[in-house]
């Protein structure tokens, strides 16, 4: 992903895609010391901004550090980098990460590094997997307990547990990961939230353990202007089978149905259509001129 022509924004200025670099002591990388967002863009320009560059600096507090640039700042870098890299439908990715000043476990005297890039990338799946579902396999690894890590941040060392599961489900044929809690309730994929229809209303994990993302929340509130009930609660995962829908939320998967967990397996019913309807109408609506 390195070699390629274009700007990354980085620290307050743009160097070529090629040198944005850091320096092999970073305590991002040795101890985890880092946190990002990923922002979409329809139509060049982003959804929900601030919503992202504000959760980002959430973020950071929860791992003891403060990103040295405002919210009105991450959001012009991130327009300009968007422009310079004449994004249409893309991906831009925000992170944040502590420097190389020591290397201690402790964060104390590190600097802050920042950067945002910004790519082309129109659809996470492809045709068939977005249109009819990706299938899922339930995974071994568990969303720790929110006194065990940071669950709520957007966290890179908490997506340890995201790849481990990730790289499991992929080599048995999987599409993506479904991950259960510590207690065994079902919690999210490895990048998206999870929902379940059941009679035709919606259920949803209670977000005490993973991101309580800007999508599920966006399609909390299509939901409620579409008169669907929500019932966002613990939910086991033996009521995988009563669901008749199953669907994905987040910024890079948008609404994705899910066509199978396991053995179990769902159709694209009328509360996932919708739902997705109504987000698309909303992303491009937000982006009209
Ligand atoms: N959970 C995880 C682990 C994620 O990486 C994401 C993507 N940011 C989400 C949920 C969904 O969050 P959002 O809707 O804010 O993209």
């Amino acid at each position: 992903f390195d070699d390629r022509d274009g700007v990354i924004w980085l620290d307050g200025a743009f160097v070529p895609w090629r040198d944005a670099r850091l320096h092999v002591l970073s305590h991002g990388l040795h101890y985890g010391g880092g946190v990002f967002e990923g922002v979409r863009v329809y139509g060049g320009r982003a959804f929900k901004p601030v919503e992202h560059f504000e959760r980002l600096h959430a973020s950071a507090r929860e791992l003891g550090f403060r990103v040295p640039f405002d919210v009105t700042e991450l959001d012009a870098a991130m327009r300009e980098t968007v422009r310079r890299q004449d994004i249409v439908d893309g991906y831009v990715r925000p992170v944040a990460w502590r420097g190389s000043e020591q290397l201690s476990v402790s964060g104390a005297g590190t600097s802050v590094h920042v950067a945002i890039a910004a790519w082309e990338w129109p659809h996470v799946f492809s045709g068939d997997a977005r249109s009819r579902g990706i299938r899922l396999r339930t995974s071994r690894w568990r969303r720790p307990a929110p006194d065990t890590a940071p669950v709520r941040a957007k966290a890179a060392s908490l997506y340890n547990i995201c790849t481990l599961a990730r790289d499991e489900a992929e080599a048995a044929g999987y599409d993506d990961a479904l991950l259960l809690d510590f207690r065994g309730h079902l919690a999210e994929a490895t990048g998206a939230n999870l929902f379940l229809v059941i009679d035709g209303a919606l259920h949803t994990p209670t977000p005490d353990t993973f991101l309580d993302g800007i999508t599920r929340q966006t399609v909390l509130s299509l939901a409620a202007d579409l008169g669907i009930a929500v019932h966002e609660r613990h939910i086991g995962p033996e009521e995988l089978d009563r669901a008749d829908e199953l669907f994905l939320t987040g910024t890079a998967y948008e609404v994705q149905p899910v066509r199978a967990v396991d053995a179990r397996s769902y159709e694209v019913g009328s509360v996932t259509t919708a739902l997705s309807k109504a987000y698309t109408d909303l992303t491009r609506a937000v982006t009209a001129p």
